[in-house]
C-alpha cells in the first residue's frame, strides 16, 4: 500500500452533499502507513457533521475493494468549519457563519429553537455564540439561568470591550444582561437598533464556528440594521402549525426573500408540532393543526429542518435555566439534533455552492 493508493481509493469515496469527492474536496490529511494497516484524517465541514458515519464507512469500503481487503483503516476525524465569508468588514472577524432565526410571530418557540439549535451545535464540538436580539423581550437571561448576572468589560485598543457570559460552552449576550429588563422593553426604535449594533461591534465574541442570533419576532427596523450590519449566512425560520402563524410566518420568507435583502433561507422548523402524553407515547395529538409548518416549506419549497413536538420539559427547562438540550428529555433532544444536522448541512453546501455573503445595502 503506497499514500498514491490511498489517495486514489479515496478519490472514489464521494461527500454526498457536497457531490465531489474526498481527495477533490481537500479532506484527506495525515495518511500513515505501516504495512497492512493505514490511518489517515478526514477533515469535515463541520465538528457536528450529521454524514461522519456514512463517509467513515465508504472510506473503508473504499480502501478494502481498491487497495487491500484485508487492510486494517483506522480513521480520525477533525473539523474545519467552512465559512463562505469573503467580505472586508472588520465586524465579527473570528466569526465564520451567522445564522439568524427568526419568526414572524411571538411564543412560537423561536428563542428555545435559537438556544437549542445553539447548544445542539456545541454538543458536536464547534464553538458557537448566542446573541439575544429580542431586544424586547430578551429571554437568554431566564433560559439560561445567568439572570442578574452582569458581563466583564475588558480593553481593546483603546477601547471598552464587553466579554460574553458562557454557560454550557456557548457564549452569551443579551440586553437583560447589560440594563434591567423592564428598561428594555420601552426602548424606542433608534435605540434598540444602536444597540444591536453594539453587540456586533463592542462585544467580544472571539473565534466563533457558529454565531447563533434570537431575533425580535416580526419584519422590523432591527432586522434590517442587522441584515444591513453583518454578513448573515441564513435565515432559520420558526412558526408553528397554526394559520394565525403560518400567515405571520410568510410575511418573514417575503422580508428576506426580496430582491434586496435576499438572505438564504437555511430552513423552516416547525415547533408545538403535536404533543405526545407520556401515557400514550404512540399517540400523536395535533393541537394546533397537522404539518401545517411542513407544508408552508413545500408551498414556498423550503428547506424544512424539522418538527419539534409540544415537551412539558422544553418549557419547564426554559423557565428554570436548563434548555432541552442540557436536560435529560431524549425525546426534545432527538428533535433538536435532528433540525440542526439539516441546518449544519445546508449551511456547509451553501458555502460550498453560493455566492459569499455580504451584509445587506439597502436603503435606510
Ligand atoms: P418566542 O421566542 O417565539 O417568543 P419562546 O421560545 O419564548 O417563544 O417560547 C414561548 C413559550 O413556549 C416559552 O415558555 C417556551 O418554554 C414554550 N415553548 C416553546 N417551544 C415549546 C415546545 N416545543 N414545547 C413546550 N413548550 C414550548
Amino acid at each position: 500500500m503506497t499514500e498514491a493508493d490511498i489517495l486514489k481509493a479515496l478519490s472514489n469515496v464521494q461527500e454526498p452533499d457536497l457531490g465531489k469527492d474526498l481527495v477533490t474536496l481537500n479532506m484527506v490529511k495525515d495518511i500513515v502507513i505501516d504495512d497492512n494497516e493505514v490511518s489517515f484524517t478526514i477533515v469535515l465541514t463541520t465538528p457536528a457533521c450529521p454524514l461522519k458515519e456514512i463517509i467513515g464507512k465508504a472510506s473503508e469500503n473504499a480502501i478494502h475493494t481498491f487497495v487491500n481487503k484485508n487492510a486494517k483503516v483506522n480513521i480520525n476525524f477533525t473539523a474545519h468549519t467552512t465559512t463562505n465569508r469573503k467580505d472586508a468588514l472588520q465586524l465579527l472577524t473570528g466569526v465564520k457563519n451567522i445564522i439568524a432565526v427568526v419568526s414572524g410571530k411571538g411564543g412560537v418557540g423561536k428563542s428555545t429553537v435559537a438556544a437549542n439549535l445553539a447548544l445542539a451545535l456545541a454538543e458536536g464540538g464547534a464553538h458557537v455564540g448566542l446573541m439575544d436580539a429580542d431586544i424586547y423581550g430578551p429571554s437568554v437571561p431566564i433560559m439560561f439561568g445567568v439572570r442578574g448576572q452582569r458581563p466583564m468589560m475588558r480593553e481593546m485598543n483603546g477601547k471598552g470591550i464587553i466579554i460574553p457570559l458562557e454557560k454550557y460552552h456557548i457564549k452569551l449576550m443579551s440586553i437583560g444582561l447589560l440594563v434591567d429588563e423592564k428598561n428594555a422593553v420601552v426602548w424606542r426604535g433608534p435605540m434598540a437598533s444602536s444597540a444591536i449594533k453594539q453587540f456586533v461591534t463592542e462585544v467580544d465574541w472571539g473565534e466563533l464556528d457558529y454565531l447563533v442570533i434570537d431575533m425580535p419576532p416580526g419584519t422590523g427596523d432591527i432586522h434590517l440594521t442587522l441584515m444591513q450590519t453583518v454578513p448573515v449566512t441564513g435565515v432559520v425560520i420558526v412558526t408553528t402549525p397554526q394559520p394565525v402563524a403560518l400567515a405571520d410566518a410568510k410575511k418573514g420568507i417575503a422580508m428576506f426573500g426580496q430582491a434586496q435583502i435576499n438572505v438564504p433561507i437555511i430552513g423552516l422548523v416547525e415547533n408545538m408540532a403535536y404533543f405526545t402524553p407520556a401515557e400514550l407515547p404512540n399517540n400523536k395529538y395535533y393541537l394546533f393543526g397537522k404539518e401545517g409548518g411542513k407544508k408552508l416549506a413545500e408551498e414556498y419549497e423550503l428547506p424544512f429542518l424539522g418538527q419539534i413536538p409540544i415537551v412539558q420539559s422544553i418549557r419547564e427547562g426554559g423557565d428554570t435555566g436548563v434548555p432541552a438540550m442540557a436536560g435529560d428529555d431524549v425525546i426534545s433532544q432527538e428533535a433538536f439534533r435532528t433540525i440542526t444536522n439539516i441546518a449544519v448541512r445546508n449551511i456547509a453546501m451553501r458555502n460550498a455552492n453560493m455566492i459569499n455573503t455580504q451584509p445587506v445595502a439597502v436603503p435606510s
